[in-house]
């Protein structure tokens, strides 16, 4: 027998959750659906009770009656009528609005939620195309998908204006022409079946096109940056990501022409019940008319209830589907900020002074791989030591440097700063301990001082030593702005375009102005030669002075004046020891790579 699969509930607490924020940090927008729900019935039962009236008097005089005592009514409804519309459109101004102001701030708050959570998610999660994936649908979903707060909001207030609707036209119905009820709502639990079909089309398809938009996304981003156009040039790359754009592209359209064709036949089924349900109001209450078991003004009531009632109904459950529907898209955020965060984090603070760094027994593998990047990896780091890391590419080095930075948990083993494993230490505490910079870092469109401080105290001061230390500044003087240009022009015309060399610089200031007692380079000289990475690890290995400083590198230039140096191979530290040690060790690794690459350096480096 087939398990039938349990859904999952999504509507509810998604409601649950946008009534909670809106109630939390914008109650105000409460004043605006009050008013909208209050008018919208209001103005409802007015129109269609003055009209009966304003019906029956007008028959009334046609029919020979007192002018004197048929036309005060005549205008006393009128009045209601016109005034309460007017009142209704003024008030509905207001309150539309409020809302728009309040959507717009909740838009917002949503970006900087959904940015915080980014930020504050286990390390692990940012380098997972699935998180990617996830995060993407989360941005849609809350964003133009459902309509955010507001949307789902609107949904649901709407729903409840047009149950207050149609609890007052259903009674005026009940007495004067009771047996438009069923006709109204057979044909709106049928309407009902089929647009329920249609959206179930719409969201299956929703899903399908998150993942092909962030591909769209992703091509069409890389096709518009100018730092991608040597790339584009030189390989003629273009053809391919136009081509691959253009797939992605009809993917889309497909998706789109797909949702139209399996949908129409419920879209003309669902026209088709309406025929057939005016049809058979309107020769109801004709026959009651004619008859004269009604009068013409309850004719014109039931005519207005009956389509008020058909039309609040289809409101309330067009509204539920939407509801639902937006909902479905909104979960999708409430899912990726519910993403647990397994890290464990400690309270320990760390003393400030000495530090001792500790391997014990250490292995890894990358979550969803089945392959082990570092095995056994034992290893001690005094205070001030500074210890050269180096082994080909994939030897694990960022591996190693990512599991001293808790941006991922050891498998295996511990590891300890002054004796307690660091899983102990505050998340906040323990970070600052380093300054790394990493092979691929980032520079922000800030200025350059703000790329250097980033979160630190400000002070000129030391901002002007670290940029003489680092050598940058007699650049950083030259540029228009000085300390205070933005780097790239792509926010600001008037921002500079570092080289190569000036970004890695920059990079190593930030390490250099944040006062962390372990440094760590991890290859961010990549891009130079030989001996312009050795004249810069040499230079920052003088500048730190008695801190501990790590160096990665796959070129043993940026060994030689290390304490120790630890090489990486087959998934652990194969060889361990000073240069001299290692470069003796007979048919060493060391030794070997050390005489592969001596050509590039060994009448420079002395
Ligand atoms: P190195 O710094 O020595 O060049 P890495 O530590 O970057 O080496 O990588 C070691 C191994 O781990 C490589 O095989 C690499 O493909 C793999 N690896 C690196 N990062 C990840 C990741 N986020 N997920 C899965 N495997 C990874």
């Amino acid at each position: 027998m087939r398990k039938r699969i349990k859904k999952e509930r999504k509507t509810i607490p998604t409601l649950k959750f946008m009534l909670k924020t809106a109630l939390k940090n914008k109650p105000q927008i409460f004043i605006a659906y009050a008013i909208l729900t209050l008018t919208a019935f209001m103005q409802t039962m007015v129109n269609i009770i003055s009209s009966k009236y304003l019906v029956d008097e007008l028959v009334s005089i046609i029919e020979g009656g007192a002018v004197e005592q048929h036309l005060p009514v005549v205008i006393i409804c009128a009045a209601l009528i016109l005034g309460v519309s007017m009142l209704t459109s003024l008030l509905n101004t207001v309150a539309n609005q409020m809302k728009e102001v309040y959507g717009e701030w909740f838009n917002e708050y949503y970006e900087v939620q959904l940015s915080d959570k980014v930020m504050k998610m286990d390390f692990e999660h940012t380098e997972n195309p699935d998180t990617l994936d996830r995060m993407n649908k989360a941005k849609d979903g809350m964003g133009w998908y459902s309509g955010g707060v507001v949307g789902i909001l609107n949904h649901f207030f709407d729903i409840i204006a047009n149950i207050l609707k149609v609890a007052g036209v259903i009674t005026i119905i009940a007495i004067t022409c009771p047996l438009l009820l069923p006709i109204q709502i057979i044909s709106l639990i049928l309407i009902t079946i089929f647009t329920k079909k249609s959206n179930d089309i719409e969201i299956k398809y929703f899903k399908k096109l998150s993942k092909i938009n962030r591909m769209f996304g992703y091509f069409f981003f890389q096709m518009s940056d100018p730092e991608n156009g040597k790339e584009t040039r030189l390989f003629n790359s273009k053809e391919m990501m136009c081509s691959k754009a253009d797939y992605y592209a009809d993917e889309t359209v497909d998706a789109f022409a797909d949702v139209s064709k399996h949908s129409l036949k419920y879209v003309l089924i669902s026209d088709i019940i309406n025929g057939v349900r005016d049809g058979l109001s309107y020769l109801y209450i004709g026959i009651l008319a004619l008859g004269k078991i009604i009068t013409i003004g309850d004719f014109t009531m039931c005519v207005s209830s009956a389509s008020s009632l058909y039309w609040g109904l289809y409101a309330i459950v067009n509204g539920s589907v939407e509801i639902h529907k937006a909902c479905d898209y909104a979960y999708e955020y409430l899912k990726f900020d519910a993403i647990p965060n397994a890290m464990v984090k400690g309270s320990n603070k760390l003393i400030n002074g000495e530090h001792i760094i500790e391997f014990l027994n250490v292995s890894f593998r990358y979550p969803r791989s089945e392959k082990y990047v570092l095995r056994n990896v034992n290893l001690t780091i005094r205070q001030g030591e500074h210890l050269s890391v180096v082994g080909v590419n994939g030897a694990g080095k960022t591996t190693f440097i990512k599991l001293l930075c808790r941006m991922y948990d050891v498998l295996e083993g511990e590891i300890r700063i002054d004796g307690i494993n660091i899983k102990e230490y505050s998340d906040d505490e323990y970070r600052k301990l380093f300054a790394v910079v990493f092979q691929d870092f980032s520079l922000f469109a800030f200025s350059l001082k703000d790329n250097i401080i980033l979160n630190e105290k400000e002070d000129e001061k030391k901002l002007e030593n670290t940029l003489k230390m680092a050598g940058l500044y007699d650049d950083a003087m030259k540029l228009e702005n000085k300390f205070e240009t933005t780097i790239f022009k792509s926010y600001d015309e008037k921002g500079t375009e570092l080289s190569g060399g000036q970004q890695q610089k920059t990079a190593i200031c930030r390490a250099l102005y944040r006062d962390s007692p372990i440094v760590i380079l991890d290859e961010p000289t990549a891009a130079l030669d030989p001996i312009a990475e050795y004249e810069i690890y040499k230079r920052f290995n003088d500048l730190v002075g008695g801190k501990t400083a790590i160096y990665i590198s796959h070129r043993l230039s940026s060994c030689k004046f290390c304490d120790r140096i630890a090489v990486f191979a087959d998934d652990t530290i194969k060889e361990y020891g000073t240069h001299d040690e290692l470069i003796n060790i007979k048919d060493g690794i060391y030794a070997g790579m050390y005489a592969a690459q001596a050509e590039y350096y060994i009448d420079n480096a002395s």
